[in-house]
C-alpha cells in the first residue's frame, strides 16, 4: 500500500466567515456537499483520520467552515514545501435550515469560490443513488463561473452493483456542463472504494496552478 499523503490533517479552526479563515497563502481544496451526502465520513477515510470530521452531527453543528492543515507538500526544483489545507464547508439540502441562514451560506460560499487565493478546486461530495440535488448544481454552477476545477465523489457505492455504479458514474460525468473543468469517481467510505484515487484527486488539486 502506498502512504496516505493527507495523512497529518489536524483541526485548525471552525468559522462563520471568510474573513475568520487561516491567512489566505499555500494551497487548499475546499469539500462540499448536501448534508447528509457522506462528506465528514469522506474527509475522514480520505485523511485516514477516524475522528476528524464529526460524522452524523446535528445540523447546527454543520453550519461552520471548518480548516484542517495538512503536511506540507514537497515540491520539485528546491522549491519550498507547499503549505496545504483543506476546508470543510457547510452542507445544506437535507437537513432543516433557516432560510436566512442558509442565504448566508449561498452568499458566503460564492464569494469564498471567487475571491480565495489559496482555493485550487472543490471535492464535491454526492451520494450516488441521487446526485445533482439544488445543492449540488449549485457548487457545479458556483465552479463554472469562477474557473474553478471540481472533482465529485460518488459516494455510498456500496449501496449500488458494481454494474450500477459505473452506469451512474457514466451519466454523471456526461451531464457536467460544457466547459466545467470536472471529474467524478466512484467512491465509499463504508468499503474504501476510490479513497486511494481520491487521495490522488485532491493532491492533484493542491498541486494545480490556480489558472485554467
Ligand atoms: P455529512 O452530513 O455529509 O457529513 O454525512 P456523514 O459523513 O455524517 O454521513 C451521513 C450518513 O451516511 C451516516 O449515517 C454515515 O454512516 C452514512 N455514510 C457515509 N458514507 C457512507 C458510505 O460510503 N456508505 C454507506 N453505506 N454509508 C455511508
Amino acid at each position: 500500500m502506498t502512504s496516505n499523503p493527507l495523512q497529518g490533517a489536524q483541526f485548525v479552526l471552525a468559522a462563520h466567515r471568510i474573513s475568520q479563515l487561516p491567512a489566505d497563502s499555500g494551497a487548499e481544496v475546499a469539500f462540499a456537499g448536501r448534508s447528509n451526502a457522506g462528506k465528514s465520513s469522506a474527509l475522514n477515510a480520505l485523511t485516514g483520520h477516524r475522528g476528524l470530521a464529526r460524522t452524523s452531527k446535528t445540523p447546527g453543528r454543520t453550519q461552520q467552515m471548518v480548516a484542517f492543515s495538512l503536511p506540507p507538500l514537497t515540491q520539485g526544483d528546491g522549491q519550498a514545501p507547499l503549505e496545504a489545507r483543506l476546508i470543510d464547508l457547510p452542507g445544506y439540502g437535507y437537513a432543516k435550515v433557516p432560510e436566512p441562514l442558509r442565504e448566508h451560506w449561498k452568499l458566503e460560499i460564492d464569494a469564498y469560490l471567487k475571491h480565495r487565493q489559496s482555493l485550487r478546486g472543490v471535492v464535491l461530495i454526492a451520494d450516488i443513488r441521487h446526485p445533482l440535488k439544488e445543492f449540488d448544481r449549485m457548487m457545479l454552477d458556483f465552479c463554472f463561473h469562477s474557473g474553478l476545477r471540481c472533482h465529485m465523489l460518488l459516494t455510498k457505492a456500496d449501496k449500488l452493483s458494481r454494474n450500477q455504479a459505473a452506469q451512474a458514474l457514466a451519466a454523471m460525468r456526461k451531464s457536467f456542463p460544457n466547459g466545467l473543468h470536472a471529474t467524478a469517481q466512484i467512491f465509499s467510505s463504508q468499503d474504501g472504494t476510490g479513497v486511494e484515487a481520491g487521495r490522488e484527486a485532491v493532491v492533484a488539486l493542491l498541486r494545480a496552478d490556480t489558472a485554467l
